[in-house]
């Protein structure tokens, strides 16, 4: 306002005004819709950006996607509304909740028919694209232009797709996706028009295959383990123990890297079983048993996923290069989150699902140049629920009245509403299924979690205070009694207000007949 009250005064000076030099800033520019560039990873937790801090910011640094954090803002209270790839992709397409998309779980294809913000965003003038993995199995809807993994898709040599046309790759995803977004950056879109592009990254999805150029990464390091490594799941209910997803019992000969991935091509596999092998006939030597065994298999998996992470990483960086060196950077949102967030040795699990910490919630970082102070922090409630709102906000398209989030444009530039949400509603579906998670629902606040197992009856409350690693259950505390009541009448108000369904009857397993 006051560049535009100066450029009027300076007008209001005549003749001589007409030789002045235009404004750096004009009004014009000022109103420009600004480039949306949203990047985004499969299965990336929290714990694994060092921006994040905890136990593994100094072994694993991520120095490009902190700088998003420290050229913007950090939301240290990001969460999901139902932890599992496909549905958190579904509602971060269409700002509602799994109910009412139609994708409960991964089985589920999604309606592309349906309203999307990418839809919205090219009525107002946007180019939109999307690069990478998707993973709603229906072909994208609302793009420009989309390349995209099938399913989900491979690490070495990927496959992908442009519409139904199947095209092959060589070399490591990450890297690809990222050159496929580049490459649209600079030669595939209409420059004449602002930009929307989603650059979704498989890695560090499971089974956590890492660039053949850091497969040595780490080897000499020891990774800190998490105070649960050993949770042995007293203090809660049926669904924490009766689990299928631990590092002790579930992770296989695959997984720990024991076989060598069949993707690869012969000049790969003699780099990848060189890395491997040596280290493999070692494990195999030392015949580890109980609690070393479970050790080794946790070493395994953070040194491969983090391998990942590295390379994720270094293409962000490369992105954010390109940015500055373009003139870019100046004019472009850099939004930094994952599908969901994932166990990295936690409780003794990898893996999501649960309504617990490290799966509910998700990293959120951005920059956005002139609007959000560089090193913030936002500690507000905030939800995949509202991504889509806040990208149609950000580019002055509409807010369409059937949307459940909200947009988090004033988040961005410091000035939290009065009305921001208290509390938050979470609903996960997918059981019975791999890693046999019971379907629970429930609603969290910053102090408590309550958690409702509904199959099984079983309910947990969380002091989040006293208790932020979610190790012992207060539902049964009578101090705790108003808490529990208050939160279940929060619970049904939101669930009222998200309009959610009664679930299907639990899917009993086929019987033989
Ligand atoms: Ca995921």
């Amino acid at each position: 306002m006051n560049t535009r009250r100066n450029f009027l005064k300076t007008v209001s000076l005549g003749a001589a005004a007409a030789v002045l030099p235009r404004p750096a800033f004009s009004a014009d520019n000022a109103k420009k819709q600004p480039n949306i560039l949203f990047i985004f990873s499969d299965d990336h937790a929290f714990q694994a950006i060092s921006a994040y801090g905890g136990r593994l910011a100094k072994v694993a640094p991520t120095p490009n996607i902190d700088r998003l954090a420290k050229e913007g803002m950090i939301f240290t209270k990001s969460y999901v509304t139902n932890s599992i790839c496909a549905p958190c992709r579904a509602v971060i397409q269409t700002g509602k909740h799994s109910h009412i998309n139609g994708v409960l779980d991964n089985r589920q294809r999604f309606n592309a028919d349906q309203q999307t913000f990418p839809k919205l965003l090219r009525k107002v003038g946007y180019q939109t694209a999307i690069v990478g993995k998707w993973h709603l199995k229906a072909i994208p809807t609302g793009f420009d232009y989309s390349e995209v993994l099938p399913g989900q898709g491979n690490y070495y040599n990927p496959t992908m797709l442009i519409g139904p046309k199947r095209v092959k790759h060589t070399g490591y995803v990450t890297d690809i996706v990222t050159d496929l977004g580049l490459d649209w950056l600079k030669n595939k879109r209409d420059k004449s028009k602002p930009f929307m592009l989603m650059l979704q990254h498989k890695a560090p999805h499971r089974r956590w295959n890492p660039n053949l150029k850091h497969l040595n990464l780490f080897d000499d390091v020891e990774i800190p383990e998490p105070d649960n490594l050993f949770d042995d799941y007293k203090g809660r209910g049926t669904a924490a123990a009766k689990q299928d997803m631990s590092i002790a019992k579930t992770m296989d000969r695959v997984d720990l890297k024991l076989v060598t991935p069949r993707t690869l091509n012969a000049e790969q596999k003699k780099v990848w079983d060189a890395a491997y092998q040596p280290k493999n006939a070692k494990f195999q030597a030392a015949k580890l048993e109980g609690k070393d065994l479970i050790r080794w298999k946790y070493q395994r998996y953070l040194k491969d996923y983090l391998r990942c992470i590295r390379s994720v990483d270094e293409n962000v960086g490369r992105v954010l290069k390109y940015l500055d060196e373009s003139g870019l950077a100046k004019n472009t949102i850099v939004i930094y989150s994952s599908d969901q967030g994932f166990y990295l040795g936690e409780h003794g699990w990898f893996d999501k699902r649960f309504m617990y910490k490290e799966s509910f919630r998700t990293p959120l970082l951005a920059r956005w140049p002139g609007v959000t102070k560089p090193g913030s922090t936002s500690a507000d409630l905030v939800q995949n629920l509202d991504y889509a709102q806040t990208f149609l906000d950000i580019a002055g398209a509409p807010d369409p009245s059937d949307m459940q989030g909200a947009s988090l444009k004033p988040l961005l530039a410091g000035k939290t509403p009065a009305s921001w949400r208290k509390s938050l509603y979470y609903h996960y579906y997918e059981f019975p299924a791999v890693h046999s998670v019971r379907r629970h629902e429930g609603v969290a606040t910053k102090t408590h979690k309550l958690i409702h197992y509904y199959d099984l009856d079983e309910w947990e409350l969380f002091d989040l205070v006293k208790d932020p690693d979610e190790m012992t259950s207060q539902y049964a505390n009578p101090k705790y009694a108003s808490v529990v009541a208050d939160l279940k009448t929060e619970l049904i108000r939101l669930k009222a207000a998200y309009k959610v369904t009664k679930p299907a009857p639990l899917r009993q397993p086929r019987r033989r007949t």
